[in-house]
Parts: C-alpha cells; sequence; structure tokens
C-alpha cells in the first residue's frame, strides 16, 4: 500500500476527521547505521542515526505539525500561529498551505538560518520579526493565540507531542525492540519527552520489552535543564537549540528521571566537531543541533558509558542544508587553480 503520512497509518494513536488530514506524508524515516564514526573512534556500541533531516521540510517538526496543523483544520480555526527559532515556522507555513490555512510566525531577531526562513516565507506565511528572543516570540503567540480564530501550534500545543511520539514507534517497529539508549538534542524539550512518552505506549502494549535511557543534551550557553535555571541571554551557534527556558521542562525531567538517563551540556567546540565528523565520516549532513547528540555520545563513550554491543538511537534531528554556513566555516575552503588538469591532480596527493 502506497504510504500516506504518519495520521493515516497510526490512526489508532492520532485521530482526527479524515476530511481534516493535512500530510506531505512526513515520516517513515530512515535508522542509518555509522559505520566510520564507530570505528574511528572504537565504540563499542552499534549507533544508528534517525534521520529526521529527510522529512518533507527538513526536520522532525513535520511529525507533530501534520497533527497539530489537521486537529487545527477540523476545530474550524484557519489561521496557525507559532514562535520559532525556523524549524516550526517552516514546518507550521508547509501545512498550514497544504491545507489551505494561514500560517503566521514570529521569530527572534537575527541569527535564524536562512534557510529556514526562506521555506517560511516560500510557503506564504506572514512572518514576523520581533525585537526580541525566542522566550518573548513565544509570549507574543501566546497572545495572539487567545484569539478564538487562531491556533497556536508551538509544543505547547498537545497534538505536536503526540505527533512526535511516532519517532519512537517507527524505530521499535525498525528495530524489533527498543534501544539500550536514545540520544537526542534538547531545546524546548518537547521532542525528548515525546520520545520518551512513546517508548512507553508501545511497551505498554507489548510491542518491545524494555525501555531506552534517554540522554539530551543542551548547548552550553543555552543549557536552562542541566543549570537548574532559566537563561535570560541563550546564545549557541546550534540555533535550533538555543532556548533560555523550555517549555516541555518537567517533562524532560521525569524522562531522565524515569529512565536512567541524564541531560548534560556540550560546547559549540564540540558541536560543530561532531557536525563535521558525522558528515566526513558517516556521509550524512545533519543541522548543527542535531549534531549534539553525536557529540553526545562520544563525550560519553570517552568516560566508559556505554557496554560492548549496547544499541544507541541518535535522533539527527534537522538536515544541513538549512544552515550551509556553519557548515563552510568548518570545511576545508575550495582551492583555487587554473583550468588545468595538473591543477587539480597535484592538490590529490595521488
Ligand atoms: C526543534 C529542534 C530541536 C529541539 O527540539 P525540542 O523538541 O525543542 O527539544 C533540535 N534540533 C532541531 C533541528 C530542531 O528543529
Amino acid at each position: 500500500m502506497l504510504y500516506s503520512g504518519l495520521i493515516r497509518k497510526y490512526r489508532q494513536y492520532l485521530p482526527v476527521a479524515e476530511a481534516s488530514v493535512i500530510t506531505l506524508n512526513e515520516g517513515n524515516t530512515p535508522l542509518l547505521p555509522s559505520i566510520r564514526l564507530v570505528e574511528k573512534f572504537k565504540l563499542p556500541i552499534r549507533l544508528y542515526y534517525k534521520l529526521e533531516g529527510l522529512n518533507p521540510t527538513g526536520s522532525f517538526k513535520d511529525r507533530g505539525m501534520t497533527y497539530a496543523v489537521s486537529k487545527a483544520h477540523e476545530s474550524g480555526t484557519r489561521v496557525v500561529v507559532c514562535a520559532s527559532t525556523g524549524n516550526t515556522s517552516a514546518s507550521a507555513a508547509a501545512y498550514a498551505t497544504r491545507g489551505g490555512m494561514q500560517a503566521a510566525v514570529v521569530i527572534p531577531q537575527g541569527k535564524i538560518a536562512f534557510g529556514k526562513l526562506s521555506q517560511a516565507m516560500i510557503h506564504g506565511a506572514k512572518v514576523f520579526q520581533v525585537k526580541g528572543n525566542f522566550d518573548q516570540a513565544l509570549e507574543v503567540v501566546k497572545q495572539v493565540a487567545a484569539n478564538p480564530k487562531v491556533t497556536l501550534v508551538n509544543s505547547i500545543n498537545p497534538y505536536r507531542i503526540e505527533g512526535q511520539k511516532t519517532g519512537a514507534y517507527e524505530i521499535v517497529e525498525a528495530l524489533g525492540e527498543a534501544p539500550d539508549y536514545h540520544f537526542i538534542p534538547v531545546g524546548n524539550a518537547g521532542n525528548i519527552s515525546a520520545y520518551w512518552a512513546g517508548y512507553q505506549r508501545y511497551l505498554e502494549e507489548g510491542r518491545c520489552t524494555k525501555l531506552p535511557k534517554m540522554v539530551g543534551f543542551q548547548a552550553a550557553g543555552s543549557a536552562p535543564i542541566v543549570l537548574g535555571h532559566p537563561v535570560e541571554h541563550p546564545e549557541t551557534v546550534a540555533s535550533a537549540i538555543r532556548i533560555g527556558n523550555p517549555a516541555s521542562w518537567k517533562m524532560a525531567l521525569a524522562a531522565e528521571k524515569e529512565s536512567h538517563g541524564f541531560i548534560a551540556a556540550v560546547t559549540d567546540a564540540e558541536i560543530l566537531e561532531a557536525f563535521r565528523l558525522v558528515a566526513q565520516l558517516d556521509g550524512y549532513f545533519c543541522e548543527p543541533a542535531s549534531a549534539a547528540s553525536i557529540a553526545g555520545v562520544l563525550k560519553a563513550a570517552e568516560k566508559g558509558y556505554f557496554k560492548k554491543d549496547e544499541l544507541v538511537v541518535c535522533t539527527l534531528t534537522g538536515h544541513g542544508l538549512k544552515d550551509p554556513d556553519n557548515a563552510i566555516k568548518v570545511s576545508e575552503p575550495p582551492f583555487e587553480v587554473e583550468p588545468r588538469a595538473e591543477a587539480v591532480l597535484e592538490k590529490l596527493n595521488l
């Protein structure tokens, strides 16, 4: 049967009127084994990447957005609004237009990755750039969403989390069991909470026999959960996790505690190194925020955290093409040469 998106595949978990199903056939993303990264660092584990950048708008946000926008459609509202560091707005804009609805996105000033901004714009969203940070943008949209004609589609919308649980379902289906560990970047902390809830549901339903330890990573300059207090001016190169006061803070702490995992910080240098390594060793281009989970794996391995042959899944949350500037910054620049074969051969060290 033709794959037709998450709502139709997981109908029993994501109920909505058929006439309101708004989908871009999101989900069903690959689970790719690491080959050269595990080899190079002699990691004792089996490491898999969940390639969420291969969703239709290039990030996992599509999993929750298909359901949140469908439910908004079903309830009769025709405008969806969100605050975003980029990927939420890209996704909201695409799903809204697919459903014949208007998206309004409020983004913090500056530092939004150009690829993401271009997505919201090309899909016809009304884009508002506020003079403030993400947390201030979120306050604005909460107030806008008090209008009954408007639906908020940030991750405080419970349908977002419901949809995002499908990431865990797919992993259990692909592996036939839950992994030993699930490593994931943490921004607003909706995704770590959703994965944890998703694994728990599949355990209850007998689809797996154990639960993974949930291990989350924040950027050091933007690590409220690790520090135990909000960060007023969060800073990190990983713009998707530049969040000073996470909406799902409590749920993330519950996931950490109940699963016997941990939430820690990685520095921007560690994030950028992991970002480069996964691209150059395993051939997959994710965005810097996604690489926080890989930086975390490398750090945990160094400390002897893993046992031999344990199974680790890393969610690579978004696609690298959204943020090419950082890729260019960490890579070898092009050679400038004369248009002669010798000039090229010379550089190849054959
Ligand atoms: C949204 C996002 C995150 C953070 O997810 P949260 O649910 O906010 O913790 C991480 N990486 C990417 C690419 C994202 O778009």
